[in-house]
C-alpha cells in the first residue's frame, strides 16, 4: 500500500518549513510579496516532469479531478464516445459521464487490464478515447492499444492513478499515450492525502489541461494574479502548497517503495511457487509492473468462496478482488447507469468475460513495511489453504 505507510517527520517537517518560511501562503498562486519565493506546487510539478522524463505536469485536486481535466483537455463533444476497462475504479467512469462524453465499457483480460480486442470490437466512427487503466500498478497492454489507437486516430488517456512509479518498457506509467493521470489519495503508491497529476508531452493538450484545472486562467508567472488572459471555462481542481510540501518528500521515498514491494511481492510469489501452489498468477505485461498485490485466479467460483472462507478464517486479507468489487467491477454500476438514458445500453452488456474472470479470483495485498516473518506466514497459511479447496 505504501506512501502513507512511510509518512513521517519528514512530511511532517516540510509541513512546519512552509508555515515557517511564508507565513502559511497556502495557494499555488499569486502572494508574491509575502510568499518569500515559496511555490511548492510548482516544484513539485517541475520534480515529477523530471523524475517520470515527461515535458509537462500539471498537480491538480485528485485523479479523479486529473481525469475530468484530460478529457476537458481533449474538447469533446456529446456524442464522442470514450472507452474504459470494466475493472477499474468508479472515478474512471464518472470522470467520462461528468465530462458529457458517452461512456463505454469494455472487457478486460488476464492481465486484469483493458483487453485489446474488445477494445477493437467496442470502436466506431464516434470514438475519440480510450482510458487503459494500469490496475493495481499492473501495466496495461500498451502496445496493442497504442497500435489500435493509432490506427483509428483515438486519443489515449492512461489511467495511471495506480501506476506511479512503474513502468512499461522503461517508460513511466502515464507517460506513454497523450495524456496520463496520477492518484496521490490515502491508498496509493504515494499520498498527498488528497491530491492528483497530469502527465503529457503535448503543448497544446497541457495549456488546455492547466488552464481548465484553474478556472480558465492563462499560466503565467510573471504577472499578478487576476491579470492573466482567460482560456476558456474551466473549474477549480487545484492542489494546495500543503499537498505540494508533502508531495515533494514522498516523490523522494517513491524508488524505496515501489522496489520494497516488488520485491515483497516477489518473496511471497516464490513461496506459493516453491510449495507447488496450484492457481494461475495474473498475466504480467511488463516487468515494470509494481507490486501493490499479488492475484490469482481459481478454477471455479465455489472453490474461490471456500478459499476466500479458510482465509477468512485465518485472518488473511484481501485486496478489492473480492471486497471491494462494488467499487471497481461495472457489473456493479447500475446506480450510475438506470437514471440515464445515455447508459441504458451499457449496463445490459454485464461484462461476462470478465466477470468469468474477476469473480474467481483473490488478490492479496502487499505491504512496504511487510517482514520476511510476515510474508513467510502468509505464504505458509495460502499453502495450507491450497491443499483443502
Ligand atoms: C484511486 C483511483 C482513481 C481516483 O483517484 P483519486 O485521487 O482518489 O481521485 C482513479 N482511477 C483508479 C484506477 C484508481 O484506483
Amino acid at each position: 500500500m505504501p506512501g502513507f505507510e512511510l509518512f513521517d517527520f519528514e512530511e511532517r517537517k516540510a509541513v512546519n518549513d512552509l508555515f515557517d518560511s511564508n507565513g502559511g501562503v497556502l495557494f499555488a498562486h499569486g502572494f508574491h510579496n509575502i510568499r518569500n519565493g515559496v511555490f511548492k506546487v510548482r516544484d513539485f510539478e517541475k520534480l515529477a516532469a523530471k523524475m517520470f522524463n515527461v515535458k509537462y505536469a500539471q498537480a491538480v485536486s485528485s485523479c479523479t479531478a486529473a481525469l475530468r481535466v484530460a478529457l476537458a483537455a481533449l474538447e469533446l463533444n456529446s456524442d464522442d464516445e470514450v472507452i474504459i476497462p470494466s475493472f477499474t475504479f468508479v472515478a474512471t467512469a464518472e470522470a467520462v459521464i461528468e465530462s458529457r462524453a458517452k461512456l463505454v465499457i469494455v472487457d478486460i483480460d488476464k492481465s486484469f487490464t483493458m483487453c485489446p480486442k474488445s477494445l477493437e470490437l467496442a470502436i466506431t466512427d464516434k470514438t475519440a478515447a480510450v482510458i487503459p487503466v494500469h490496475m493495481m500498478s499492473a501495466p496495461a497492454n500498451l502496445e496493442k492499444i497504442c497500435e489500435i489507437a493509432k490506427r483509428h486516430n483515438i486519443r489515449i488517456i492512461e489511467d495511471a492513478a495506480w501506476g506511479v512509479g512503474s513502468t512499461w518498457r522503461g517508460k513511466a506509467l502515464g507517460t506513454i499515450g497523450d495524456i496520463g493521470c496520477y492518484s496521490f489519495d490515502a491508498g496509493k503508491c504515494i499520498s498527498t492525502g488528497e491530491g492528483g497529476m497530469i502527465l503529457t508531452n503535448n503543448k497544446i493538450l497541457y495549456k488546455k489541461a492547466r488552464a481548465y484545472h484553474d478556472h480558465g486562467h492563462e499560466y503565467a508567472t510573471n504577472i499578478s494574479r487576476g491579470e492573466e488572459g482567460a482560456i476558456g471555462v474551466g473549474f477549480n481542481y487545484r492542489m494546495t502548497e500543503l499537498q505540494g510540501a508533502i508531495g515533494i518528500v514522498q516523490l523522494g521515498k517513491l524508488n524505496k517503495i515501489i522496489s520494497l514491494q516488488r520485491l515483497n511481492k516477489a518473496k511471497l510469489k516464490k513461496i506459493l511457487v516453491d510449495g507447488g501452489f496450484q492457481f494461475d498468477f495474473r498475466m504480467i505485461m511488463d516487468k515494470g509492473e509494481g507490486g501493490d498485490a499479488l492475484f490469482f485466479t481459481l478454477k471455479s467460483r465455489k472453490q474461490t468462496l471456500d478459499f476466500l472462507k479458510l482465509m477468512k478464517q485465518n485472518g488473511l486479507s484481501t485486496k478489492n478482488v473480492p471486497d471491494a468489487m462494488r467499487w471497481h467491477f461495472a457489473k456493479h454500476w447500475s446506480h450510475m447507469f438506470q437514471k440515464n438514458s445515455l447508459y441504458k445500453d451499457t449496463y445490459q452488456i454485464q461484462w461476462q468475460k470478465s466477470a468469468d474472470i474477476l469473480e474467481r479470483s483473490i488478490a492479496i495485498p502487499i505491504m512496504v513495511k511487510m517482514t520476511d516473518e510476515e510474508i513467510c506466514e502468509i505464504g505458509s497459511k495460502l499453502l495450507q489453504i491450497n491443499k483443502k479447496v
